[in-house]
């Protein structure tokens, strides 16, 4: 039995497995399940290893519902009380990460995935509340880190940028400095909020809106991958959710009219939600002669590594209480989340696996990373 750190009810980082079901290139290979889940315990063994997670979801029943619910809702109802949140899909390519996050446009999982599900569930929560004086401000962005490089998947610019590519003989790699912009940075404000300088950010008022703009990225980083050595399963991508909220309380002690009831005091709350569709977690595998693939390589390593220090600092009550070192800094992915990994944010990794025998040995690796993380 290989038991993580354990966790109490406060835990600020959540674990779930998400077993997809065998697919159709893994039915026709023959390939065996090789996972099994211990009824009743968020248990799952494979060969002779066995791990506990705080949920476990199989690919029988409708997993996304419960998901959803049970890790992600709770953190889309503290974004209205002012926290930050952050939902990683963590897992090889092909593990099922972007199907699970609902960012892939051609998928099931778009309609069911999360990023749609939170979508529906805020625009539905901030209709009840209409009634309430509050106002509310959504705005997105949607990046991607690839190679240490931010790039902005709602760059309007980003529709033209097959053209570019054919017109430089599709060697551009750097597609952040096509439309001549400056490279986005991530800055970091003196009261610690973490901001992208650079990206584009829109503000939406309808879910019509705001699902535009998960089509639009997706479809950028779709175009990308094609263009450029399947690069999306190289690169993170982060679908940021921003809500500002102003409340407005009118005095209404009748007997108490001095001036400060005359004018609604203001409550001013900003959350935001990163919903982050991980590169894929397989080993770069060394080439030999394509050194730029192994670039690649080192780098996404880079941010999975520095994700997986952080989150066990994190999990790790005693670091965590006497405020030891969490090395946010080790990468692009860690400093941009710094502000909604840790602190009063609330984190969920969703690890994604297959159940094929032929992905046992990354399997392996994805249950022990995430296991890491509880
Ligand atoms: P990743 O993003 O981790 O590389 P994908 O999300 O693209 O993986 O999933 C790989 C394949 O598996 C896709 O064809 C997808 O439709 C399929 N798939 C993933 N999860 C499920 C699921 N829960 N049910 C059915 N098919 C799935
Ligand atoms: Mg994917």
């Amino acid at each position: 039995m290989e038991a993580g750190n354990s966790c109490g009810e406060d835990c600020c980082v959540k674990v779930a497995v998400n077993i997809r079901p065998l697919i159709g290139d893994e039915k026709l290979e023959g390939c065996k399940d090789c996972v099994t889940i211990v009824p009743g315990k968020s248990q799952v063994q494979i060969g002779t290893h066995s791990f506990t997670f705080d949920h476990v979801y199989g690919s029988t029943g409708s997993p996304s519902t419960a998901m959803y619910e049970e890790c992600v809702s709770p953190l889309v109802d503290g974004l209205f009380q002012g926290y930050n949140a952050t939902v990683l899909a963590y897992g090889q390519t092909g593990s099922g990460k972007t199907y699970t996050m609902g960012t892939s446009i051609k998928d099931v999982g778009y309609q069911t995935g999360i990023i749609p599900r939170v979508m529906n569930a805020l625009f539905s929560k901030i209709e009840t509340l209409k009634h309430d004086e509050i106002e509310f401000q959504l705005h997105v962005s949607f990046i991607e880190i690839h190679k240490e490089e931010v790039r902005d998947l709602l760059d309007p610019s980003l529709a033209n940028r097959q053209d570019i590519m054919a017109a430089n003989g599709g060697k551009v790699n750097n597609v952040s400095s096509l439309g001549g912009k400056p490279p986005i940075q991530i800055r970091e404000t003196s009261n610690g909020v973490i901001t992208l300088a650079g990206s584009t950010e829109f503000s939406v008022k309808t879910l019509k809106e705001m699902a535009d703009c998960l089509e639009q990225g997706s479809l950028s980083r779709a175009t990308g991958s094609t263009n450029m050595n399947n690069q999306s399963s190289r690169s993170h991508a982060i679908f940021t959710i921003t809500m500002e909220q102003i409340r407005r309380r009118h005095c209404n002690d009748a007997n108490n009219l001095n001036e400060e009831c005359m004018t609604p005091e203001e409550e001013y709350l900003c959350a935001k939600l990163h919903l982050v569709d991980l590169a894929g977690s397989e080993r770069a595998k060394r080439t030999g002669s394509d050194g730029l693939r192994f670039k690649e390589g080192v780098h996404i390593n880079k941010g999975l590594l520095a994700l997986g220090n952080v989150i066990s600092a994190l999990g790790d009550e005693k670091k965590r209480k006497e405020s030891l070192h969490v090395p946010y800094r080790d990468s692009k992915l860690t400093r941009l989340l710094q502000d909604s990994l840790g602190g009063n944010s609330r984190t969920v990794m969703i690890a994604c696996i297959s159940p094929a025998d032929i992905n046992a040995e990354e399997t392996l690796n994805t249950l022990k990373y995430a296991n890491r993380a509880r």
